[in-house]
């Protein structure tokens, strides 16, 4: 059987993955990242090959087009604004899901054809932090560690990172390094995530105060006699400011953290010499994002640990291609092979390379400064690549507004997403299984990302639509590439051109690989110079890319979060991923395993504040901020601190009534990267409560005024629905429940306002084809969802018993909480039962009654979670 090698399109861990010719997906033993692992996403990745919602073909204003007609608009409309209003007047909005070859593409065509600086992506989202942070102080964007560093070190401290949902192959590497060498682990982390349940000890400090508690440990470093002197003096400049600015903090105080468990974390830092230190969005997503890692790098300088086996500094970046995306300068303030803007002999030397005739001479507008340009008019013409920024940026409603007022936005996507909804022009871009590239993951490890199907429609590669359009606009020359191996030649080539040494990034070995030796590359780690050698560790000798060769301190200032708690707003929201879903839902969406473990927008709170507002687990709570406001479902637990709350940032209008919780989010942004916050703001919270329950199985219209959630499963859509105003009077209902199911058919129903039961079955062709349950008085509770589900298709007679008399009836109670383990399809209730059965005690013991656990691994902290919450009970 035809097997196919490529790598996972998720999270920047950037596993291997076999795809065999009948479509069955496993982890590539043989790729270094996974060794043949896969977390729960990447396992089911095989069952997001539905095609359903594929864009197949370009669309100009709704209506169907071909691609030379698309084209030749987007050229033409792209030509007419830079001649009216300047190459300015025009933007790209990419991401990190773009194959290298994208990138490239994407990058040269703006900085050095167009003329402008205005390309960012969703990496801005990401780690634009990381990169500033790195660029100040190794003088190059630079992750100078490797994965083998999690398990050779004797401590790991994860900063802002809940690596166990997020990146949860490398964190299943780490534990398992623990369990052979007894590994340290440090969280440090506002929330109790799935990662502490593996930590040594857990600091949850105030949301934004890390800068003052690496600042502390950076005095602490130096008063304990733990500088590494030597190191210094030859490979550092700055220390002392650095120690300057550290001074004087309390940092017990504003960390809000117990003194002894500081000095405990203080203690085991400076008593380890093998200290890896890895951070996540916690850090990145914060007005003080840079400051955070330049504080966290400052003690890697101070005690030289940096480079060698088992310690530095680790950034883990969250797309599986974001660093790809650094390589070739796709943010708006790099140039190309890392380059820089702020050195006109790098701007000279991108120009002569791509013999380009109107290069940008100065960076271009970052991503919320980008939208909001489109708001007031100054970039009149966008195109917006494989995100969607309309249910992903910070206040997402001013960035819809944005692109309504617009007069051209293109966008290039896969799926029909919320973005897509506001475009002029709508190009179909091939997808997962169908490209054909490279990634470059969190280790700066190159795997080939290979296709295994052809492109659905007429869906085509986002370098070739960008390459078209170049042509189109009178640059056929500089885009000539007819297959992406040409691209990534170039892309190799200007890496090393004219490159002495003084840039690190130089894959030059790689220039002239032939389309055969691209097509079989094997992962690699970069630096790749001439001869092809894999390079390794990074800075154990200095070699920084500043001009004197050392590595710079950069003084750090704590500064708290913009936005503050206050009488009107008294709660903090954080935002972020979770372990099963994967950015906006477009590919995770579409398997019904992967929504089992949490299958509605929900808002983690505090028992202590869910009971102070009279809230209680399941039910609505509505959280407003000055932005917006959305009703979730509540999720009470005390891994949240008091005072703060979380929401995932995964559902939109696609999915649920709530849309996308960036809606709500604030758009303050670090000045130095301007990557904005959105791990802090302000907000509060009041009870909604619920009168009626309903279940709609079917497609489902969007109706404002109830609380609805679409859940994917194996039988079909069911939309989990709650309001809060009451049902409408009995002669209106019916027409009420026609437009929420919003289909033709012949229509049985039930409109009994005494018992409170609503039922609607919607009939076409003799079989069951949508219904609606709605259950206004307890007494009679909406049956099971899965059963429900089952009937849609089946025959009118037995399509009426199931819905008007014989259905098994269910608890109306749906916890937020239900599957834990989706590789098996073990439920919570399931492994409590079997926790008191067979008297287990430990993960591993579950596991061997039930499997839950044993295949990805990524549930593990949720068993021992269950038997932690059990062992208390008992
Ligand atoms: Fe994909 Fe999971 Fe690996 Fe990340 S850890 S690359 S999501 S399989």
């Amino acid at each position: 059987m035809t097997e196919t090698k490529t790598t996972c399109p998720y999270c920047g861990v950037g596993c291997g993955v076999v795809v065999a010719e009948d479509r069955t997906v496993r982890g590539d033993g043989a790729h270094p990242a996974n060794r043949g692992r896969l977390c729960s996403k990447g396992s089911a990745l095989a069952e997001t090959l539905d095609d359903s919602g594929r864009l197949r073909t370009p669309m100009i204003g709704g209506g169907a087009a071909g691609w030379d007609e698309a084209l030749e608009l987007v050229a033409q409309r792209l030509a007419e604004t830079i001649a009216e209003h300047g190459p300015d007047a025009v933007a790209f909005y990419g991401s990190g899901q773009f194959l290298t070859e994208d990138y490239y593409v994407a990058n040269k065509l703006m900085k050095g054809f167009i003329g402008s600086g205005n390309i960012d992506t969703n990496s801005r989202l990401c780690m634009a932090s990381t990169v500033a942070g790195h660029v100040r102080a190794f003088g190059e964007d630079i992750v100078p560690g490797v994965y083998e560093d999690w398990e050779e070190a004797d401590l790991v401290v994860l900063v802002g990172s809940n690596t166990a949902w997020c990146h949860p192959v490398l964190f299943q590497r780490l534990v398992a390094a623990r369990a052979e060498r007894g590994t340290r682990i440090v969280v440090i982390d506002p929330r109790r995530t799935a990662t502490c349940d593996s930590a040594d000890l857990h600091l949850p400090l105030a949301p934004g105060s890390d800068v003052a508690l690496f600042a502390g440990l950076l005095k602490h470093i130096a008063e304990t006699g733990h500088l590494n002197e030597g190191w210094i003096e030859a490979h550092t400049n700055g220390l002392s400011a650095a120690l300057e600015a550290a001074s004087g903090l309390d940092v017990a105080r504003i960390t809000r953290l117990p003194a002894a468990d500081i000095q405990a974390f203080y203690d085991l830092f400076v008593s380890t010499e093998r200290v890896v230190t890895v951070f996540s969005q916690g850090v990145n997503q914060s007005s003080a994002g840079t400051d955070k890692v330049n504080a966290i790098i400052n003690c890697h300088l101070a005690t030289g640990r940096i480079g060698r086996p088992g310690m530095g500094p680790f950034s883990v970046t969250g797309q599986p291609n974001a660093m790809g995306g650094r390589e070739v300068g796709g943010l708006a303030n790099q140039l190309a092979a890392h380059m820089n803007f702020d050195r006109p002999a790098d701007i000279d030397r991108v120009r002569r390379f791509w013999q380009a005739p109107s290069m940008a001479l100065r960076p271009g507008l970052k991503a919320v400064d980008l939208f909001d340009s489109v708001r007031d008019g100054r970039i009149k013409a966008i195109w917006i690549m494989a995100t969607n920024p309309a249910a992903s940026m910070p206040r997402a409603e001013l960035v819809r507004e944005a692109l309504k007022a617009c007069p051209t936005v293109v966008v290039s996507d896969c799926w029909v997403t919320d973005t897509t909804a506001l475009a002029d022009i709508v190009l179909p871009a091939a997808s997962w299984g169908e490209k054909d590239g490279t990634v470059t993951n969190s280790e700066r490890r190159i795997s080939r990302q290979r296709p295994f199907r052809a492109p659905v429609g007429e869906a085509r590669p986002d370098w070739w639509i960008m390459s078209e359009v170049a042509r189109r606009m009178g640059w056929a020359d500089a885009f000539p590439y007819v297959k992406p191996a040409d691209i990534f030649r170039e892309h190799a080539a200007l890496s090393a051109f004219e490159n002495d040494g003084g840039r690190i990034f130089d894959i030059g070995g790689l220039a002239s690989l032939s389309d055969n030796g691209y097509d079989a590359m094997p992962p690699v780690r970069w630096p790749v110079l001439a001869g092809g050698r894999e390079s390794g560790r990074l800075f154990a000798d200095g070699g920084f890319a500043t001009p004197d060769g050392k590595a710079r301190f950069v003084p750090t200032a704590w500064r708290p979060p913009v936005a503050r708690q206050e009488r009107r707003y008294p709660f903090m929201l954080n935002t972020g991923r979770i372990r099963d879903q994967w950015h906006t839902m477009t590919r995770t969406g579409l398997a019904p395993r992967l929504m089992a473990h949490r299958d509605e927008p929900y808002l983690e709170l505090h028992p202590h504040d869910a009971m102070k507002l009279g809230i209680g687990d399941g039910d609505l709570v509505r959280v407003q901020t000055v932005h917006a406001d959305a009703v979730l479902r509540a999720l009470v637990t005390d891994g949240q601190r008091i005072g703060e709350v979380f929401a995932p940032m995964h559902w939109t209008d696609r999915f649920a009534s709530a849309g996308p919780v960036d809606r709500l989010v604030s758009g303050a942004c670090d000045p130095v990267s301007g990557q904005p916050e959105l791990k802090a703001t302000a907000a509060r919270l009041s009870p909604v409560p619920t009168l009626w329950r309903g279940l709609l199985v079917g497609e489902m219209r969007r109706h404002d005024g109830i609380y609805h959630a679409r859940i994917p499963t194996e039988a079909g859509q069911i939309h989990e629905m709650r309001g809060w105003q009451p049902l409408p009077a009995p002669e209106g209902v019916a027409e009420w429940a026609d437009r929420l199911i919003g289909r033709a058919g012949q229509r049985l129903e039930v409109i009994d306002p005494l018992t409170g039961a609503y039922r609607f079955a919607n009939i076409v062709d003799g079989r069951l084809d949508a219904c609606l349950m709605i259950s206004a008085k307890s007494r009679y509770p909406l049956p099971d969802r899965a059963d429900l589900a089952a009937m849609i298709g089946a025959r009118i007679g037995e399509a009426e018993r199931a819905i008007f008399t014989t259905v098994r009836e269910a608890a109306d109670a749906q916890p937020v909480r239900k599957t834990v383990c989706v590789c098996f399809g073990v439920d919570h209730a399931q492994i409590e039962q079997a926790i008191r059965g067979g008297r287990l005690t430990s993960a591993a013991e579950i596991g061997k009654v039930l499997k839950a656990g044993t295949n990805c691994g990524s549930c593990i902290p949720e068993l021992k979670e269950i038997l932690r919450e059990m062992q208390v009970v008992a």
